[in-house]
Order: structure tokens, then sequence, then C-alpha cells
């Protein structure tokens, strides 16, 4: 799975601090707090159908990731929807995009990692691009495990969305090593906890399964599939799941909004049978693109 450049991305406009740039001149200062130590909060959006998937949940989840962190000012609501819905129709996006929301703590007085060096107040950038969901969910995508574990709260806990994400980049170079899709990152404990890049569910023996989120970030798109299974009367657990638990398992399927629900076809080598793939993640994918078509007020 590797993305490729689209050309529609060409002469896009993106939204840094207050004003929208073309593409090629949309920069940051080499004194932003993201360049000297990844200190930023960042969200990912879709859009469907003239809607902002899941606005309200990914504001709160940005701006809480901005308190735990202690910045100084975080926008508001109407100010973020505000820079989105400008950012989309300066580039006339209606569905099948994605936006990288970011927030930086914004420019320093000097290199330095101390918060007191930045004295011009956060920076929002809206980075909106052409983008189908990024795996194949038809012909599903292939883990490995990787050596590196998933943030707990005694390090840096993974419930902050931030841009530190060198855990993550370190387990995805081990699967691409491998030649899998994504790897499958442990918790200090040896449980599973999510992919480098989503969060995982499995199947088994009609129960519904996903580990708890300690050391995994809480996916909008993972609490939507569980309301989902609430909803159709599916029975479910979080649960501390075992590696040898996945590869036994019916169905294992990732969720995320860059590329909604997808099943997993092998862990490790180890095949996943995917037995009742007429069954749960066909039913609750289902569910889950009838409510990017309706869920969310529309701003076109
Ligand atoms: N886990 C990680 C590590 C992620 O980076 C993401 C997406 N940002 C997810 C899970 C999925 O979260 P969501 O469903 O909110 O997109």
């Amino acid at each position: 799975m590797l993305q490729k450049f689209d050309e529609r991305n060409k002469d896009i406009k993106v939204f840094i601090g207050g004003k929208l740039f073309p593409r090629s001149e949309a920069k940051i200062s080499v004194f932003d707090s993201s360049v000297q130590g990844g200190d930023a909060v960042w969200e990912g959006l879709r859009i469907y159908d003239g809607r902002i998937f899941s606005f309200e949940e990914h504001v709160k989840r940005l701006q809480e990731s901005a308190k735990t962190l202690m910045f100084a000012d975080i926008p508001g609501r109407v100010y973020i929807r505000e820079a989105i819905v400008q950012t989309l129709k300066a580039n006339e996006m209606t569905t099948d995009s994605h936006i990288r929301l970011t927030l930086t703590r914004g420019e320093k007085i000097t290199s330095g990692m101390d918060p007191r060096l930045n004295q011009s107040g956060s920076c929002l950038i809206v980075l909106a691009e052409w983008k189908k969901p990024v795996y194949d969910n038809n012909s599903g995508i292939k883990l490995v495990t990787s050596q590196i574990r998933r943030n707990s709260p005694l390090n840096l806990d993974s419930k902050i969305h931030h841009n530190n994400l060198l855990n993550n980049i370190l387990a995805k170079i081990e699967a691409n090593y491998s030649n899998a899709d994504d790897a499958l990152m442990l918790d200090n404990y040896g449980f599973v906890a999510e992919t480098n890049a989503t969060n995982i569910f499995m199947v088994k023996n009609n129960i519904l399964y996903t580990p708890f989120a300690d050391a995994c970030l809480p996916g909008i798109t993972r609490q939507h599939v569980i309301n989902i299974a609430g909803d159709l009367k599916i029975a479910f657990k979080e649960k501390n799941l075992s590696i040898s638990e996945f590869y036994n398992a019916d169905e294992v399927f990732t969720t995320g909004t860059m590329g909604e629900l997808t099943p997993v076809i092998e862990i490790d080598g180890r095949k996943i049978e995917n037995k009742n793939n007429s069954g749960f993640l066909n039913t609750i994918r289902n569910k889950f693109i009838q409510m990017t078509q309706s869920e969310g007020e529309k701003f076109i």
C-alpha cells in the first residue's frame, strides 16, 4: 500500500494561520514548534457528499490534545469549521477529499523546546486533498507485528493525537521491509494495541472484540463501529487480546478515517480466514457507509 500523487492536488490551496496559500507557497517557519519538536496536534477528517464527517468529535479530540499539551490559545469550533469550509470551497471539494488538520504551538522567538519561547500564538493548518480511502477495502491488507511497542501512558499517552509520529513511523518501516501493508503494534504487556495507523477489531465465535484503549488512539471510527455493533445487537467486548487470538480469529479488520473499514487477510504469514466475511465486517461497513452519507450538516 503506497499512496500515489494525485494530479488534482497539484494546485490546491492550503489554509495556514488565517490565510490561504497556493501549494507551492504553503510553508511554515523553521521556528515553528512542529519543526522544532513535533510540537503540534492533528486530526484527519474525511469529506463525504458535502459533509465533514464526525466534525464535532474531531474538533473535541484536537482541543483536548492541545489542552493536555498546554497550548496557550486553542481555537474554538466555529473558527475551525470556518477555516475548513473556506479551504474546501477554495478548492471546490465537496466529496472524496481528506483533510489533515494541524494545530502547531506556533512560532518560537528562538530555537528550543521551552513553550515559553512561543510568543505569537498557535497556528492552524488546513490541508485538504483529493483522496479516496487509502487501503483496498475489497482485497484487504497484510500486517506484520512490529518490535516497536505502541506508547502507553507510562511514556507518551497515545490519547494525545500529537505530531510526534516516530513511534508509528518506526513500526511502518518494519512493515515496509516485510512487504506488509502496515504494522501491528503491541503494548508494554505484549497485548495487541493497534496498527501504526488504525485501530483493530477481531471476531471470534460471533463476538466482536477490540483492545482496551490503553495504548492506542481512541479512534473516532472505532467508536462508530462500537456504536453500530450496539445498534445491530452484535455481542461486543473490549478486552486484552494477544497476537494468538488475532491469528486464530474468524475475521480481523482495521478502522480509521483514512481507510474506513479494511479487512486484514494475513498477520505474520498466518492467513485470516475471514470466515464470516459476509457477516460482521460487511454488515457494519454497510451501516458505516450509510452514516457517512447522512451524518452532520451540509456545508454546500
Ligand atoms: N490509530 C492511529 C495511530 C491513528 O493515527 C489513527 C488516525 N489518526 C487511528 C488509529 C484512527 O483514528 P480515527 O478513526 O479517529 O481516524
